[in-house]
Parts: structure tokens; sequence; C-alpha cells
């Protein structure tokens, strides 16, 4: 997959008074990216698409480069304590992607360039747990790699990370450009995660993403840079074909890694589930999707405020329980399973 760039970008004025937002605003030039100009990273108009799925795929090519206002971050139990604003949404189109309801139907991508704020936000907020550790996550709101050849955020984020005494990061991508991220000093202070999948459920349903073998060489190369590692697997599928397809991402995972990242290693598991909403939101953009949304096959989970999900009945779920958790035990036996739901 080539480098992320951006069919138009939108600058807030005020993102010039910062040595990024300049750096940026170069570079974009020189690309002959189209810029204009909004009052606000938050109104930004002048995205065009006549219908949902045209400007849904105008705003993944759109790029926003704001000043964040405000200092207070969302909280982001239970996997870390803060959310770390970075950026917003990415140029991918996976078709269950878990910002689709959150992002609204111009989910364009955003940058902040007042990385200063949000660090000294982000000490304070360290200060005050001292002495325990906090813990921020880096991807609540976007896959921050596809701009990272753009901007450097998350190179300058981890190594602000790797000089925090009881700070630490985390994010997760579904991306393979980091080589620009391998030599920072990291300290061990950031949990690099990869969002993995069967290479069959990746072809069919994570459009313009990275193929399965190209992630994790990339893990491969994040590994050998010491960072501490982390996999998310989900949605995990039960299809006909399941067990042998995810035994081969196992096992393709099992060839990368070196002998010392695996003494640290989190895996996350996430079975298919989906809501009401989900489910329509999905078929306006994907009107042609084979994802496997049948109410009558799943069990439905009442959730809080009325908002249930379909989940895969019990006995489906121990079988996918069991395989997946016997396999990653055989192959990576000092592993963490965080969870599996
Ligand atoms: Fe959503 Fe992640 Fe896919 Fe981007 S890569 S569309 S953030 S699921």
């Amino acid at each position: 997959m080539s480098f992320f760039i951006p069919k138009r970008a939108i600058f807030e004025p005020r993102a010039l008074d910062y040595p990024m937002g300049k750096e940026l605003y170069e570079k974009l030039k020189g690309m002959e990216v189209p810029i204009t100009f909004t009052g606000s990273h938050n109104r930004v108009s002048g995205i065009p698409g006549k219908t949902p799925r045209e400007a849904f795929r105008e705003a993944k090519r759109t790029l926003v480069v704001g000043v964040r206002k405000g200092t207070d971050f969302a909280g982001c139990k239970p996997s870390a304590h803060y959310q770390l604003p970075l950026n917003t949404s990415c140029p991918s189109m996976c078709e269950y992607c878990y910002l689709a309801t959150t992002l609204g139907k111009k989910p364009y991508l955003r940058v902040y360039v007042n990385l200063d704020d949000i660090f000294n936000q982000a000490e304070n907020y360290i200060a005050q747990r001292a002495p325990e550790i906090t813990w921020f996550e880096g991807a609540a709101t976007s896959d921050p790699i596809p701009t990272e050849h753009l901007t450097g955020i998350l190179y300058k984020t981890i190594e602000f990370f790797g000089r925090q005494e009881l700070g630490r990061f985390r994010f997760v991508t579904k991306h393979d450009k980091v080589d620009s991220l391998l030599l920072c000093r990291h300290n061990g202070h950031t949990r690099f995660r990869f969002s993995l999948n069967a290479a069959a459920v990746i072809e069919k349903y994570e459009h313009i993403t990275p193929p399965m073998a190209d992630r994790v060489a990339a893990a491969g190369k994040v590994a050998h840079a010491g960072y501490p590692l982390g996999f998310i697997i989900a949605p995990v599928f039960y299809f006909a074909d399941w067990r042998r397809q995810y035994e081969e991402l196992i096992m393709a995972l099992d060839a990368q890694l070196p002998a010392a990242a695996r003494k640290d290693l989190t895996f996350e598991l996430i079975s298919h589930r989906f809501t009401k909403r989900a489910k329509n939101n999905i078929l306006d953009l994907f009107p042609e999707t084979t994802l496997p949304m049948e109410e009558e096959d799943r069990k439905y989970k009442y959730g809080q405020f009325g908002y249930g999900k379909y989940v895969y009945r019990p006995e489906v779920m121990a079988e996918l329980k069991e395989f997946m958790k016997n396999k990653l035990f055989s192959v990576f036996p000092h592993a963490q399973i965080e969870y599996f739901v």
C-alpha cells in the first residue's frame, strides 16, 4: 500500500501559528494538495458528495488541520485512563469500523498541531495520579499511522512518553508504515498494538488497508525495535474455514516475532457483533456487503440505554474461545489474553 496523500486539506488559520502547522502547510503545498481554510475544525464545509456514500468517500480523503482547544481529555476505561487527542478518523474503509457510529456522516481526518499544549495537559494528569502510572490511549478516535508520514505526531508522542517516569502510551493500527517509528527513544513506555484478522476477512471487509502478511511483517519490525507489543484480533468471525484461517494468522505471527518480544505480549479478542444502528449504517455505506448480520442467527444481548447488540450464540462463542485460546497459548505460552468478548 502506498502512503496516504489527501485529495484536499482544510486548515484553521491559527494552525499556521504553530511550527508543525506551517511545516505541514508547506509539505502539502509541495505535494500539490489543494488547501482551503475554515473558521473551526469542528465545522468543516466544502467536502463534496451528493449521496451519503460519496460524502463518506470524499471525507475519507480530506485532511483537516486544527488547533485543539480546551484542556480536558475524555476518559478511556477500561483500557487506559485517558484518550490522548492527537487525530481523528483514517483513510481506510473497513466495513465494520469501530468508529463508524461516532464520527458522523463525514468522517474527515483531523490532526492537531498544538502538541505541546496536549503534552502539558498529559503531564498534569500524570502528576495528579502520581505515584501511580497513568495510561493514555492514542487510537480512541483514529488510526494514527496513515497521517504519520505527514505530521510526525506519533514519533513526538512516543518520545514524550519515553521521558515520562509515570506516563505510558498505547495505540493500535491496522496499517504497516512503521519504519519512521523504529528509531524512536520509546524506553519501553509505548505499547505498539496491531489490529489483525484472518487474511480472507481482511481482504473481504477491510478496504484500503494492508493485507495480513504486511501487518504481521510490520509487527516483526516493531518487535525488533524493542517495543512492548500487542495484538487485537477483531472481529473474530465464525465461517466455514475459520479454524484454518485463524491458525494461519497465528502461525504467521510465530514466524515473525523474535524470542524477546514473546515475553511481554498482549492479545485482545473481540467476537463479531452488531447493533441495529451499526447494521443500518453499514448497509447505507456498503449496500453490497456480505457481512453476516442476520439477527435470527444471533443471541440478543441487552445493553445500556436500550442499545442491545447481536452476538454469537453461546455454543459458537465457546467454540471460538476454546480454539483461539488453545492455539495462542500453544504458540505464545507467556502471552496475556487481556479479554475475549
Ligand atoms: Fe476504522 Fe481502523 Fe478501519 Fe480505519 S483502519 S476504517 S479506523 S477500523
